[in-house]
């Protein structure tokens, strides 16, 4: 599904972030990245779906070399690859359905979302994905009035409306208590079976990894140093 071809990646003053990164991401994986800050671990994940781009190697999704994409070819890349970020990125004033719908339509503040034009199946989709991570019955509350657990929640229901192959969470539950954390790595695991998806998640800690993960990959300066399914990764790291 998603594949590295010695990739690399030179921010412009000159910081190496990703060093000949070669990976094969089967689709279906569940795969989590970790390693100390500052160990590229989101610049691999931004790569995929080209919030970042990769100045050499070739970055493969569905058999397609992402890095020369465009306008047309990014918007579809990041319909079919879906975002989750670490301060959940709703819009705060808004209502939790107008959030979630915004993952179906694009972003609040174009026309259609201006003038609420949203077609029957946009919200049933929208409504199905909150009752997927149980927070439908907070459709009508503002964003902002709940709790960093229940955003997250939303966010994911809001990446579930774009009917994504891959979902990529950027430190997903730094934000969270641990049991809120559970819960939230709980639900991705949860969609990421349900429906198949290929999901690369971000985490700080090794503990969470070994439990939600199929596949661990360690980084370190921009290299991975470590590879391999869940239960291997004791004796190793
Ligand atoms: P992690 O997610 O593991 O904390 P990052 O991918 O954020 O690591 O960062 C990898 C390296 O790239 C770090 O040295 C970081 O300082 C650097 N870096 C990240 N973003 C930028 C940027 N926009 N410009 C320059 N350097 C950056
Ligand atoms: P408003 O335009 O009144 O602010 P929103 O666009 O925020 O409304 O919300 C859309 C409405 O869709 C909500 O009132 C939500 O409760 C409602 N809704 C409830 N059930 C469903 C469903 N199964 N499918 C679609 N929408 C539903």
């Amino acid at each position: 599904m998603i594949e590295f071809k010695d990739v690399s990646l030179v921010y412009p003053n000159g910081t190496q972030g990703l060093k000949n990164i070669n990976l094969n991401i089967k689709e279906g994986e569940f795969v989590v990245i970790v390693g100390l800050s500052g160990a590229g671990k989101s610049t691999l994940i931004r790569s995929v779906n080209r919030m970042v781009t990769p100045t050499g190697g070739e970055l493969l999704v569905d058999q397609e070399n992402i890095l020369p994409y465009k306008n047309r070819k990014l918007r579809e890349l990041r319909t079919k690859v879906g975002m989750i970020f670490q301060n959940y990125n709703l819009v705060k004033r808004s209502t939790v359905m107008k959030n979630v719908i915004a993952g179906r339509l694009g972003h609040t503040g174009t026309l259609k979302s201006i003038l609420n034009l949203y077609s029957k199946e946009d919200m049933s989709l929208a409504y199905q994905s909150l009752q997927r991570v149980n927070i439908s019955d907070k459709v009508h509350s503002r964003a902002d009035q709940l709790s960093g657990g229940q955003q997250q929640r939303v966010s994911i229901a809001r990446v579930l409306t774009q009917q994504p192959k891959v979902i990529l969470a950027d430190e997903p539950v730094a934000s969270l208590d641990p049991p809120t954390s559970h819960q939230v790595m709980t639900y991705l695991r949860k969609v990421n079976k349900e429906d198949n998806i290929t999901t690369i998640v971000n985490l700080h800690f090794i503990d969470m990894a070994m439990e939600y993960a199929d596949r661990i990959i360690g980084m370190r300066a921009g290299e991975v140093v470590f590879d391999g399914p869940a239960s291997t990764v004791n004796e190793s790291t």
